[in-house]
């Protein structure tokens, strides 16, 4: 944005949303170009928070007759980039919109505000005897609108989905500040195309979302936490299916390789139970139920499976400390493993079967590189977080040779029927890579909705559509 036309426009933001809600300063600038991507920073011109829709809507109106790049915000933690300001303008921040504005018992719905922190959402629900189940690692600081944006996952995805299937409902805020709504409490409704749905996913390019229908869950009555060892990391990954083949269905199929364990626990200063650091992989396996000893016959059905597929163990986690350890190691891990060193993460997802193959040419390619590698993730998914470290690389080996290796895990992450991002999104550092996945028809459709949307490319530009 032009100085000239930031210093005509800053009164007019000021008495929009009230001068504590208009940042400029340094400080204010840089934290907002950041999210939780690498080390990039491209700090905007100007934040706003709003603190009511009708503010948003009324910024955005200014924004959209002078042709102002806008980029949605929400806490952040996003690891794609979508939240960077990357051609400047404003970022609108969400973190004011953050009311859980209903929770009807009756129909088993909530209703949110966009900026409310997914963890205290989960709570309130559980504190009246209700589940959402999208849980993300990152939970205890992102946003519901962000989780809507990047159709977040997490462990329980693979028994109850992710953020599309509770999502019923939203109204959304266009880049000219008209506000649109769709769905809501129902069911069924196939009235017209499905905008909620499209919204999810699509990562602050198509509008801003200002408020959520979600579908709540009964909370299940039990839980049963395993940690299983293997010695050998294929096994781990060949034992993932099987569960699932012999009828199982666990609430949580997390798989964490040797480094992956190790950066947790040195990053928090506990330990896995069971000296689990000294084998080559670990699951974590978790089981739930709505009536009383099913999540324990699972689970004994879980052990049995694992022992016969190369466990050395299966630990259960027979107190709340070691639950809550067990999760808080797994949470950690991609902070751990990124303090490491200058990294990479990918977001690779393959049909679950395919899992095993796809981490044997995952480890020959940066084998080959000879560039090292962490692999953990939502294995139940077939999710694979990849982490590439450039550790012990110079900057021109690293520079010469790290997208090369990363179209090259794509490319078999391609061939066995998978793809780019499962949960993390495309946003600005994955774009290079989307004609991997799609041919020029697919992203010209894509590019058509985001016309119909934005006709002026001012929301989120430079990013992936
Ligand atoms: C330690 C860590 C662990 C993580 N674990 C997981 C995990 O297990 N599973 C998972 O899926 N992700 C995970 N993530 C990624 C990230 O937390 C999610 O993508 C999350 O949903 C982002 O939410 P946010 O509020 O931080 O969004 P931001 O990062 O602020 O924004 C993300 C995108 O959403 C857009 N956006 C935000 N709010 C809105 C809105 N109201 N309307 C329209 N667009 C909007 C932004 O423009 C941007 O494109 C993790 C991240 C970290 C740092």
């Amino acid at each position: 944005m032009k100085r000239e036309m930031l210093a005509e426009l800053l009164p007019q933001f000021k008495s929009l949303v009230g001068k504590e809600n208009v940042l400029s300063d340094l400080e204010s600038l840089k934290a907002h170009g950041s999210d939780e991507t690498e080390d990039l920073n491209f700090p905007p011109d100007l934040v706003i928070i709003p603190e009511t829709v009708e503010q948003l809507q009324e910024v955005v109106k200014v924004t959209y007759a002078k042709e102002i790049a806008i980029t949605p915000r929400g806490a952040g933690t996003g690891l794609s980039g979508g939240a960077l300001p990357v051609n400047g303008g404003l970022v609108i921040s969400t973190k004011k919109l953050n009311c859980i504005l209903e929770i009807d018992q009756e129909n088993l719905i909530g209703v949110v505000e966009p900026g409310v922190i997914t963890e205290v959402f989960q709570k309130k629900v559980e504190s009246l005897g209700l589940f959402y189940p999208p849980d993300p690692a990152s939970r205890g600081s992102c946003f519901l609108g962000g989780n809507m944006a990047e159709c977040s996952g997490g462990p329980r995805a693979v028994k109850y989905g992710v953020t599309k299937d509770y999502v019923m409902g939203m109204e959304i805020v266009l880049p000219d500040g008209r506000l649109i709504r769709h769905g809501g409490k129902l069911l069924k409704n196939v009235t017209g195309f499905n905008i909620s749905q499209l919204m999810v996913g699509s990562e602050g390019v198509l509008g801003f979302i200002t408020k959520i229908y979600l579908r709540l869950l009964p909370l299940p009555k039990e839980r049963v936490l395993m940690l299983v060892p293997f010695p050998n990391l294929q096994d781990s990954a060949t034992c993932v299916a099987n569960l699932f083949k012999e009828g199982v269905v666990p609430s949580a199929c997390e798989l964490m390789e040797r480094d992956a364990v190790l950066a947790s626990e040195k990053h928090l200063g506990i330990s896995f139970p069971a000296n689990a650091n000294q084998a080559e992989a670990v699951l974590i396996i978790e089981t739930d139920g709505y009536t009383e000893g099913q999540a324990m016959t699972e689970a004994e059905r879980v052990t049995e499976i694992c022992m016969e597929l190369g466990a050395t163990d299966v630990v259960l986690a027979d107190s709340s400390q070691k639950q809550e350890n067990i999760w808080r190691l797994r949470r950690a891990t991609g902070e751990a493993v990124k303090k490491e060193a200058i990294y990479k993460e990918e977001d690779t997802v393959v049909p679950r079967a395919a899992l095993p193959d796809l981490i044997s040419n995952v480890k020959q390619i940066c084998q080959r590189y000879g560039i090292k590698s962490v692999c953990y993730g939502h294995a139940g998914d077939g999710n694979l977080h990849v982490n590439i470290l450039k550790t012990g690389l110079t900057n021109e080996e690293w520079n010469s040779k790290v997208f090369e290796a990363i179209e090259k895990i794509f490319e078999v992450t391609i061939g066995l029927g998978g793809t780019i991002s499962g949960e993390h999104g495309i946003g600005y550092v994955q774009k290079r890579y989307l004609p991997m996945v799609y041919n020029s028809d697919e992203l010209e459709v894509m590019r058509a909705i985001k016309n119909a949307f934005d006709p002026k490319g001012l929301l989120n530009p430079g990013k992936w559509v």
